[in-house]
């Protein structure tokens, strides 16, 4: 990877700033935290740090607290949680400023967590002065929020400026290998699959995508706009009519590399168990709700022979089973496939928990919206900032 990682880094009696991703689901109260991945997540690169003899002081945001303190979406629950997975004490920061905050600097070996960075307005700002000040925290910067990565914050972007080196950590160096491996000189022949409900959401990414790739597989609602740029019917399926010329233009510069469903999944009204039929034209009162078996056999046997897959977003409206039928199928073969898999996308994870092939997956991005941002060709801030291993050995 050209940019420096945490392992290229002297940590010892060093305190090093990670810049986590606690973002987690928490109770109406916020007192208990409903899925605590993203903590197990942060755990290889915390304890990296301390192993190679660093204190360490861990900082987030946490849901949209508009600027100001707000109990319900305090970090303390996660400082809970943290200590049990990591058997370690975690000191809890009042602020994640301040002369209280700086009082507290952890010594190696010790944890510290910073409370929400959102409390501050200046966090998403990207202010120079409480950049400043999170800098003046520690001597060494590591970012391991991927999913943080797409927006220019302080914490992800500003502080950096404040530092003398900043350096991906474990987690956010998967994501780069595997997303770089995917779209910059991927193993062929490289296929995409891009499903959801929008052209309009995914239009970079299908533009630049185009690029790479040899083939892509499009489905959900997004192919009905694309259908109807070819003069086909629709009928009641979501369509975006005013992405219909955009849709044109996309079609004629991806050529024969595009390709559409064959067949569809249909009913009359949208709601679990709705009859349904298979068709290749859509009626006018009739709704698409998946791909038809024809498209999975047909994009089936392109997956197989695929050496390198990258799948954003579902085949159909996968939340109401049946209709998650072609979904399920495609994540089938994509595991089956043997070829190198990156996904993004929340929606697209939890096809693949549902067929219960995530662990045949090469790599499931933890970040939706920067995913999509790195698959549309975008440097993202927080990678962008990050030191050249080229210019850190200088
Ligand atoms: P996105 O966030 O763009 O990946 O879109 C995901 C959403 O697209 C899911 O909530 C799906 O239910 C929805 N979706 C996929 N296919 C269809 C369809 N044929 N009609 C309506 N919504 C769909």
């Amino acid at each position: 990877m050209p940019k420096l990682s945490i392992k290229d880094l002297d940590l010892k009696d060093k305190t090093t700033f990670i810049r986590v991703d606690y973002n987690v689901p928490l109770s109406p109260d916020g007192k208990e935290i409903t899925s605590d991945k993203r903590i197990r997540a942060s755990l290889a690169t915390i304890q990296y740090a301390l192993e190679h003899g660093s204190g360490v002081i861990l900082a987030s945001h946490l849901g949209r607290p508009k600027g100001k303190p707000q109990p319900t979406m305090s970090l303390k629950p996660v400082a809970a949680r943290l200590k049990e997975l990591l058997g370690r004490p975690v000191a809890m920061a009042p602020d994640s400023v301040g002369p209280a905050t700086a009082a507290m600097r952890p010594k190696p070996g010790e944890v510290l967590l910073l409370e929400n960075l959102r409390f501050h307005p200046e966090e998403e700002a990207n202010d120079p002065e409480f950049s400043k000040q999170l800098a003046g925290l520690a001597d060494v910067y590591v970012n391991d929020a991927f999913g943080s990565a797409h927006r220019a914050h302080a914490s992800t972007v500003g502080m950096v400026s404040y530092v003398p080196l900043a350096a991906a950590g474990l987690l956010m160096d998967k994501e780069l290998e595997w997303l770089t491996r995917a779209t910059k000189n991927p193993e062929r022949p490289c296929i995409a699959l891009l499903g959801g409900a929008k052209v309009s959401d995914k239009i970079e990414v299908i533009q630049n995508l185009l690029r790479v790739v040899d083939k892509l597989l499009v489905g959900g609602a997004m192919a009905y706009t694309f259908l109807r740029a070819q003069g086909k019917t629709t009928g009641r399926s979501l369509v975006e009519e005013d992405k219909i010329p955009l849709a044109a233009r996309l079609l004629e510069m991806a050529g024969a590399k595009l390709e559409l469903p064959l067949d569809h999944v249909v009913v009359q009204e949208i709601r679990p168990g709705a009859d349904h039929k298979i068709v290749t034209e859509i009626g006018a009162d009739q709704i698409g709700v998946d791909i038809g078996p024809k498209t999975v056999e047909a994009y089936t046997r392109t997956i197989a022979a695929a050496k390198t897959i990258i799948w954003n977003g579902p085949m159909g409206i996968f939340e109401m089973p049946p209709f998650d039928k072609g979904t399920v199928a495609l994540a089938k073969a994509v595991a089956q496939s043997g070829a190198v898999s990156v996904v993004g996308g929340g929606d697209s994870e939890k096809a693949i928990k549902t067929a219960g092939v995530a662990d045949k997956i090469t790599h499931i991005s933890t970040g939706g919206g920067a995913s999509l941002e790195f698959l549309a060709g975008v440097d993202l801030p927080g990678v962008a900032v990050l030191t050249d291993k080229a210019a850190a050995a200088l």
